[in-house]
């Protein structure tokens, strides 16, 4: 029998590529983004805790509704935005699948999207499966800035959803002020959707502040916004995450939730409602991961790659363009196999695999794994 492919043109993820050959070499492994330090020991403490409870079973489709109370009052407290939580949040199994599933409840055949690049790797497979048609806008090379006016430029009477990523992942871009200015003009004037991927919403640096879209309703109200607990906590392997939506299109998220995931890890939410109540979980979070990104650009700074600066999320980009023309996969297979440091090229996420010469670095790791990675790396020349 043949299956009649809806992605010919996807292959493995990069991350799951790179991690692969990071175990075969037995190399460091600063390519995929995941901690390597323990996350609390209260929090998993508690989710030991709900087990042992009896919170073994489903929990409300839609999230136990005491996390979403929780969450809630952290949405008011952070972005003065008074979410509903019986209507406008739900609980999924991870940011990635709150994307997708956010994805099949507004596209229909021929719907446009406008997703920027470097992009995460799941957002134009996404919209692919759900018969949609991304339209690809290059962040400007190095500042990785969106370049409004081919924005607009690019809108048609198809474009159905504009997606954000801020703090970006790959590149540590953050939102300004003057972004959300434009963002709302657009979008307002054109009658857009927007999917706003948070999820390093605490992983903010240099005082910089995370300008969510839940702080303005007018982007709100045709807003999907969604969050992974497994980066706000550290314990990326739980998949867990959540959707803000307004109730009209959470209503329409739940219709596709509901018949795909149901319901979500009960002890995990139980566990995590408990542990909202701990603030300096978050709040502090930036300040902890800056030290780190501090300490890796500082360590950097003994090799030839230089730097491209990140103000967010657990990577930063480095060129090598001076020392070496080498496609950047090349360069990262390479870099895995004869000196043991595994990356993540820039170019695995762009569509037409623009290579700038650049690769990923998640820094997100204890200080011993990042000073062994780079003593490693100061071997290479180029
Ligand atoms: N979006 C971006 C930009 C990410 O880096 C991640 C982390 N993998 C996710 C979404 C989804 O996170 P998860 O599905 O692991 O909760
Ligand atoms: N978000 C992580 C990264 O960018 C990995 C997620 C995944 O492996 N799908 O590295």
């Amino acid at each position: 029998m043949q299956i009649q492919s809806k992605l010919p043109d996807v292959g493995t993820t990069i991350f799951t590529v790179m991690s692969s050959l990071a175990v075969q070499h037995n190399a460091i492994n600063l390519g995929q983004g995941f901690p390597d330090f323990m996350m609390s020991e209260e929090l998993v403490s508690l989710v030991n805790t709900a087990m042992q409870q009896g919170n073994n079973q489903y929990v409300h489709m839609n999230g136990l509704p005491l996390l979403r109370e929780k969450l809630a009052e952290k949405c008011l407290k952070l972005y003065n935005n008074n979410i509903n939580a019986n209507d406008e949040i739900t609980i999924t199994p991870g940011g990635t699948y709150a994307i997708y599933t956010a994805l099949t409840a507004v596209l229909n055949k021929g719907d446009e999207v406008i997703v920027f690049e470097p992009a995460y790797d799941s957002y134009i497979p996404n919209i692919v499966v759900n018969g949609g048609t991304p339209v690809l806008i290059s962040l400007e090379y190095p500042s990785y800035k969106i370049p409004w006016d081919v924005v607009r430029a690019s809108i048609t009477p198809k474009t159905k959803m504009i997606m954000l990523n801020s703090p970006h992942n790959p590149t540590g871009m953050v939102l300004s002020e003057e972004d959300i200015v434009q963002l709302k003009e657009i979008v307002t004037q054109h009658d857009i959707f927007i999917l706003s991927d948070e999820v390093y919403e605490h992983l903010i640096f240099d005082n910089k502040k995370h300008l969510s879209i839940l702080r303005c309703p007018e982007l709100f109200e045709r807003s999907f916004v969604c969050f992974s607990f497994g980066k706000t906590y550290h314990c990326t392997g739980w998949k867990l995450g959540y959707c803000i939506a307004p109730k009209a299109l959470s209503t329409e998220f739940r219709k596709v939730h509901q018949f795909n995931c149901f319901s979500c890890n009960s002890p995990a939410q139980v566990g995590i409602a408990a542990y909202l109540q701990n603030e300096n979980a978050y709040n502090k979070l930036g300040k902890e991961i800056q030290k780190k990104r501090d300490y890796f650009r500082e360590l950097m700074q003994a090799t030839p790659f230089k730097l491209i600066p990140s103000y967010g999320s657990y990577f930063e980009c480095y060129s090598y363009e001076d020392v070496s023309n080498e496609s950047d996969f090349d360069l990262a297979v390479r870099l895995t196999k004869d000196y043991g440091i595994a990356t993540i090229p820039v170019s695995s996420f762009y569509n037409n695999k623009t290579d700038n010469k650049v690769l990923r670095f998640c820094f997100a790791k204890k200080e011993e794994t990042l000073e062994k990675a780079v003593e490693r790396l100061i071997k290479w020349k180029g």
